[in-house]
């Protein structure tokens, strides 16, 4: 087997079973290893650490299966890993009143860069990684034997694919698949999701619980839904009695969908309006019509992948909030998230107390939100918690 050998100090992360192993630290790399392939990870006195992908093309040069020299990296321990997985998310009891549900999530559950969401009887997958591409059909075949499914469709067309010299790919890859567009049941409410189309595999499963959260909140509200998408949260607050709810996106496509699925539950159309521009602009229009709302929802793209990107990430989530701030009424709600890496959780939580200061607001939060079980954190990669919100309450 090919072999990467670290330099000295390299393996301190790689003894605590963090599974990126990054360009710099390697020494030496043995045996002429293709994109994709199992080698050996030894530290620098030869000492096993792990097996790993190796990627050619990518910072992030390897990405480790496993740390047991006597486990071997091969079909059987993709079928175990993908049984693993799938079997967590039976227990949890939040995924078997939906049919949306994440039932892998990359190194959460040990399969850096595979990525599969379950869309009622249609698998949607994800390889990111060279490592994933190389073990990808026998993972596909694993899969329908582990979901006793038939279908699967492939969205690896995500720009982190390119990191590691991948090619976009989107298309079926097992079954027929005769329509992109689904219906979905999640928590009730339905949803029509385009797995050929939309974002990410379709739909933003992460949010499912923070939905529901919300439509308890929304009773005789206004509210405004920033960022609306297909209208998850729209839905949920007209579900929970909104008196009224504006979902606004930069996207008209997205409002199409946003109205589709408020119709798709027979809910009351004059209780919603949307409006197509910018949020940045459109709340300081808003702010400067003097308009107000008892609910202000903020879940914008990730602003800040990477720490690197963390400062002016911040400066856009502080805009935003100060602005949210100083819309909503005495006794208003704000529910605001960051989907961004660079961006943890105490950051955000800084970043949200500054917007409050600089609107003259003074708020507490009642809940601190994160992502959907399905989507877990393993112990050892922080990095899988990348979702974080927070309600506040205005005084
Ligand atoms: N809340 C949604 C997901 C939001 S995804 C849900 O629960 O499903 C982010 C959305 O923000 C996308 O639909 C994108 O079109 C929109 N968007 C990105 N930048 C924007 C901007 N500056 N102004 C308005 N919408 C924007």
């Amino acid at each position: 087997m090919p072999t990467l050998t670290l330099l000295p100090g390299r393996e301190k992360s790689l003894l605590r079973h963090h599974p990126w192993i990054f360009s710099g630290a390697i020494a030496r790399i043995d045996g002429n290893p293709t994109s994709g392939e199992t080698v050996d990870l030894l530290a620098s006195d030869g000492n096993f650490l792990a097996h790993a992908a190796y990627s050619p093309n990518s910072q992030i040069r390897a990405r480790a299966w496993n740390f047991e020299s006597s486990e071997q990296v091969n079909p059987d321990f993709f079928r175990k890993r993908i049984k693993n997985a799938i079997a967590l998310r039976e227990a949890i009891p939040e995924t078997h009143i939906t049919d949306a549900v994440r039932l892998v999530y990359s190194e959460s559950d040990g399969l850096p860069g595979f990525i599969v969401d379950r869309y009622a009887d249609t698998l949607v997958l994800q390889s990111l990684t060279a490592g994933s591409e190389y073990w990808k059909d026998i993972f596909a075949d694993f899969l329908l034997e582990a979901t006793g499914l038939s279908q699967i469709y492939e969205r690896s067309d995500a720009d982190v694919r390119e990191l590691e010299g991948l090619a976009p790919t989107v298309g079926p890859l097992r079954g027929e698949i005769s329509h992109p567009s689904l219906l979905i049941s999640e928590n009730q409410l339905k949803f029509h999701i385009n797995i050929e189309s939309g974002h990410k595999t379709g739909f933003y499963i992460d949010q499912r619980e923070n939905r529901l959260r919300l439509r308890h909140l929304a009773e005789g509200r206004d509210v405004l839904d920033c960022f609306c998408y297909s209208g998850g949260f729209t839905v949920n607050a007209l579900a929970g009695g909104a008196r009224l709810v504006l979902s606004v996106d930069s996207s008209a496509d997205a409002l199409a969908l946003c109205w589709e699925n408020v119709s798709l539950n027979n809910l009351l159309s004059y209780r919603h309006a949307t409006m197509q521009g910018d949020v940045f602009q459109l709340l300081r229009k808003f702010r400067d019509e003097a308009r107000s709302f008892d609910l202000v929802i903020l879940d914008p793209p990730k602003f800040a992948p990477t720490a690197a990107q963390a400062e002016k990430a911040a400066r856009g989530y502080k805009d935003i909030n100060l602005l949210a701030f100083k819309l909503l009424r005495p006794g208003g709600i704000l529910v605001t998230f960051s989907c961004s890496g660079g961006i943890d959780a105490d950051l955000f939580q800084k970043i949200i107390a500054s917007a409050a200061l600089d609107a003259g607001a003074e708020a507490q939060i009642i809940e601190h939100l994160s992502q959907a079980p399905d989507h877990p954190v393993a112990l050892n990669f922080p990095e899988g918690q990348y979702l974080k919100g927070l309600v506040c309450v205005k005084r």
